[in-house]
């Protein structure tokens, strides 16, 4: 329902809260993080309010500066500290946030589980997890390993909508973004680069904002943000210039 994500100078874990706590308007039942720590990626998820997340959060020390984050609003599996984001991948080295429903997830699961994937959630969206892990681990093993084309790999497979950012313990600071009928949008800050499913999100570390539009990518980094278009060419994007104020 609501995705956020960081990649900069700061801890991550203040910002994902800030972020999600401002989505809680559209309604959730679960909310989780994934952030970069000691060279892995820790996820933290709890069902209930993003406040008991954040009081949760408050017993670790999370200090990476790279992070995903999101609310989830359930229609495939019930609401569950299992079944929140992020999802990972079975070595927990790819961390993914959804929005939306991927339609064919039943064919790809049982596809998966065939070519030995172990699952920990019931949801649809846990598929990318390991869809983008056997890409990204090919891609490794062929000295090509790219998550941004890892991700576009997996993206191709789903059927159904969804706003995805996902990110890899073998790119540390790294954020792919990508979409298709669920708006994701990004923006450079003073401290780093954010990305979420909603403006408000970061409306205070920035105004110029790109909207991402089905099909287009983005690779955000600490220091700034490419973006592509399907085929995997980098583009330049059209910037959007936020004038309301919340
Ligand atoms: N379909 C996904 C799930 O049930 C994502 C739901 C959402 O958009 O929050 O986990």
């Amino acid at each position: 329902c609501g995705i956020v994500g960081y990649t900069g100078e700061a801890s991550a874990t203040p910002i994902l809260v800030e972020g999600l706590t401002r989505m809680e308007y559209r309604g959730y039942d679960s909310a989780g993080v994934a952030v970069e720590q000691d060279g892995g990626i820790q996820v933290i998820t709890r069902k209930g309010k993003v406040a008991e997340l954040a009081h949760t959060l408050g017993h670790f020390e999370m200090t990476g500066t790279c992070g995903i984050g999101h609310t989830r609003w359930a229609t495939h599996g019930k609401p569950s500290e299992a079944n929140a984001h992020p999802h990972t991948s079975c070595s927990g080295d790819i961390a993914v946030v959804h929005n939306g429903i991927i339609e064919n997830f039943a064919e790809l699961r049982e596809e998966l589980v065939g070519r030995g994937h172990v699952f920990k959630s019931e949801t649809d969206t846990e598929v990318v997890a390991h869809l983008v892990e056997e890409s990204y681990h090919r891609m490794l093993a062929e000295g090509t390993g790219d998550l941004r084309a890892a991700v576009a790999e997996a993206a191709a497979r789903l059927v159904g909508a969804y706003g995805l950012a996902v990110m890899a313990d073998a790119e540390p600071g790294t954020i792919i973004a990508c979409r298709k009928d669920s708006p994701i949008v990004v923006g450079c800050g003073e401290t780093g680069s954010y990305v979420a499913s909603d403006i408000i999100a970061m409306i205070d570390a920035t105004r110029d904002v790109v909207v991402l539009a089905d099909g287009q990518m983005a690779r955000l980094r600490p220091d700034g943000i490419e973006y592509y278009d399907e085929a995997g060419n980098p583009i330049k994007p059209d910037v959007t210039h936020v004038d309301w104020d919340l």
